[in-house]
C-alpha cells in the first residue's frame, strides 16, 4: 500500500505569501498544498466581485503575475480602463483587459448562486493550478479599517489612499455569521497533514481576518499538526505594504516578536530572519520554538529555500512535539 500524500496547509494574504506559496508549489516533493486564503480585501467594483488575494495566488502559482507591476496579469493590456477613464468611471482600482476575464467569470458565478469556494476551484482549474486554493469563507466578510477619515473599505484604504490614513482600528463585518469552508474541518483532522504554515503576510489585514472566522483559530490549535509562522518583518520593517506602518501606529514595538506575540499560543514554532536571529531567545521565551533562516525571497531560488526550510522546521517541531 502507497503511503498517503503528504498534506500542508498555508494560511495566506496576497504578495507575502504567494511568494511563499510559490516556493512550495516549486519544491520537487510538495505533497497536497492547500492555501487558505484571505477574502477580507473582496470587494464590488463596477459591478464585479474582485478577490484580491486569491486572484494574486491563482496568478503567481499559474505563472501569470505581472512581474512590472506585482499585481494582475502578465501580457496585459488596458484598452478597456482607458475607455473607463474616457467616460469619466472610477478608474483608481486598475483593472487591465486579461485580469477582467477572472472578474467576469467570477461575477457571474456568483451572481448565479454558485459559492466561491466552488468558483475559485473552476479558475484554478481554467489556469492549470494543481494546488488546492480555499478562501477562507463562502459568506461575505469584508475587512473595514478605521481611519481619522472615517471607516474605509480595505481597497479604499490600501489602494485608492495608498494607506497614507492612520490606523485607528480593524474590524471584520460579517465575521460572526461566517462559516469555515467546507473540507477544512476534514483536512485538519487529516493523519496526512504534516503542518499548517502561516505565511509572511500582513498579521492583521491578511491572516487575522482568516482566524476570525468562528472556530477556524480553535480548530487549527486543536489539530495533530504543528502551526509555524514565517515573519514578515525583517529586521523591524516591511518588505512591501503597511505591516510596519500599522505596528507605529499601534503602538506596539516593530519587530518579529511582535508578531509572534500576536500569533501567541497558536504558534509550535516561528522562523525569523537570519538577520534577526539575536531575537530567536526573546521568541523562544514566549514557550515559541525559533529558527533563524533566510526569509527575503527576491528569486525563486529564495522562495523555494525558505519553503524547504519551513517543511523541515515543521518536521523537526512535529518530532519535538511528540517525544
Ligand atoms: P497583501 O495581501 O498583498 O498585502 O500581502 P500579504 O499580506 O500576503 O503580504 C504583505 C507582507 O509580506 C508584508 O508584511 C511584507 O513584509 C511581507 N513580505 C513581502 N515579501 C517578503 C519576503 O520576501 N520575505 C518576508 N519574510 N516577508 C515578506
Amino acid at each position: 500500500m502507497t503511503a498517503p500524500r503528504r498534506r500542508i496547509l498555508a494560511l495566506t494574504g496576497g504578495v507575502g505569501g504567494a511568494k511563499l506559496a510559490l516556493g512550495l508549489a516549486r519544491m520537487p516533493d510538495p505533497g497536497a498544498l492547500t492555501f487558505l486564503v484571505n477574502t477580507g480585501d473582496d470587494f464590488e467594483h463596477l459591478g464585479l466581485s474582485i478577490c484580491p488575494d486569491i486572484d494574486t495566488l491563482l496568478y503567481t502559482l499559474a505563472d501569470e503575475a505581472n512581474p512590472e507591476t506585482g499585481w494582475g496579469r502578465r501580457n496585459e493590456s488596458w484598452r478597456c480602463l482607458e475607455a473607463l477613464a474616457e467616460m469619466g468611471a472610477d478608474t483608481w482600482f486598475k483593472l487591465g483587459d486579461r485580469d477582467l476575464a477572472t472578474h467576469l467569470i467570477r461575477s457571474a458565478a456568483l451572481r448565479a448562486g454558485t459559492p466561491l469556494t466552488a468558483v475559485t476551484a473552476q479558475l484554478a482549474r481554467a489556469l492549470n493550478v494543481e494546488h488546492t486554493i480555499l478562501p477562507m469563507s463562502d459568506s461575505r466578510i469584508a475587512t473595514i479599517i478605521d481611519t481619522p477619515l472615517g471607516e474605509l473599505a480595505f481597497q479604499h484604504y490600501f489602494v485608492r489612499e495608498r494607506c497614507e490614513p492612520k490606523v485607528l482600528g480593524v474590524r471584520f463585518e460579517g465575521s460572526a455569521a461566517a462559516r469555515m469552508p467546507e473540507g477544512l474541518e476534514a483536512l485538519l483532522a487529516d493523519p496526512a497533514l504534516a503542518g499548517i504554515l502561516i505565511c509572511p503576510s500582513n498579521p492583521f489585514v491578511s491572516i487575522d481576518p482568516i482566524l476570525a472566522v468562528p472556530g477556524l483559530r480553535a480548530a487549527l490549535a486543536a489539530s495533530n499538526a504543528p502551526v509555524v509562522a514565517v515573519s514578515p518583518i525583517i529586521q523591524g520593517a516591511a518588505i512591501k505594504g503597511p505591516t510596519a506602518k500599522m505596528m507605529a501606529e499601534m503602538d506596539v514595538p516593530r519587530d518579529a516578536v511582535t508578531v509572534a506575540r500576536h500569533y501567541g499560543s497558536l504558534l509550535d514554532g516561528y522562523i525569523v530572519d537570519t538577520s534577526d536571529a539575536h531575537l530567536v531567545a526573546e521568541v523562544e521565551a514566549l514557550g515559541i520554538t525559533a529558527v533563524a533562516t533566510p526569509t527575503l525571497m527576491l528569486t525563486l531560488q529564495d522562495k523555494i529555500n525558505l519553503a524547504q526550510a519551513a517543511l523541515d522546521f515543521l518536521t523537526s517541531v512535529s518530532e519535538s512535539t511528540a517525544s
